[in-house]
């Protein structure tokens, strides 16, 4: 069921807004939990992902969840980070994000480069797929899927597009034993067309472009 995308993008401005409202007077009362500060490497690596197309520092990240909901799992607003049970950031020598952060984060890009409407879709792909909304290799398998990567289109469905970056990141940094497995070369084709793509703020490259 397509949702319209005026509609799914007031629909996640409108959630965006709450919770960021929500976040904010917890904050005054000293409810929500601690802002997750990313260190200069950090910041590097990131550009490296994103290039210029988000600022992370200017996102609120915070470490843990929403007051009085403890829920496990990470989620990402357009301006808006809860961690859940994830650090953010792994490594006291060299520190690095998490797979997870960078998968939140390209939630912000989508925000960004996709519109709100990513927030209602990628709902909507959880309700409806599960844990398999996050399989972007189901993706690749499909003529669709392969039309969207070389621009067709469509597109990437969200969670699977969020994913693919993350795995991406965690191949790049050695993250072992990332969900993603075994790389092939059509996964490295899939992962270096989506960094290409966040960094030129497209979900994906135009046919031709240069990865
Ligand atoms: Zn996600």
């Amino acid at each position: 069921m397509p949702v319209l995308s005026p509609l799914a993008d007031a629909a996640g401005i409108a959630l965006d807004a709450i919770a960021r409202l929500a976040d904010r007077l917890a904050d005054r009362r000293g409810l929500a939990p601690p802002r997750l500060a990313l260190p200069p490497e950090v910041l590097d690596d990131l550009r490296g992902v994103f290039g210029d197309a988000i600022d992370p520092a200017a996102v609120v990240i915070r470490r843990g969840h929403v007051p009085g909901v403890p829920h496990p799992r990470a989620f990402a607003l357009p301006g808006l980070i809860y961690l859940g049970s994830d650090p953010g950031i792994v490594g006291t020598d060299r520190p690095r994000a998490t797979p997870t952060l960078v998968h939140e984060l390209a939630h912000v890009w989508q925000g960004r480069h996709v519109g709100p409407r990513y927030v209602p879709r990628a709902l909507f792909e959880q309700v409806r797929l599960g844990r398999s909304a996050y399989d972007w290799r189901r993706v690749l398998d499909r003529p669709a899927g392969t039309a969207a990567l070389r621009g067709g289109r469509g597109g990437w469905p969200i969670e699977a597009h969020a994913q693919l970056v993350s795995d991406a990141y965690a191949a790049r940094y050695g993250f072992a034993r990332a969900a993603a497995g075994p790389v092939d070369a059509r996964d490295r084709r899939a992962m270096a067309a989506a960094l290409a793509g966040l960094r030129a703020g497209v979900v994906a490259p135009r046919p031709g472009a240069s990865v």
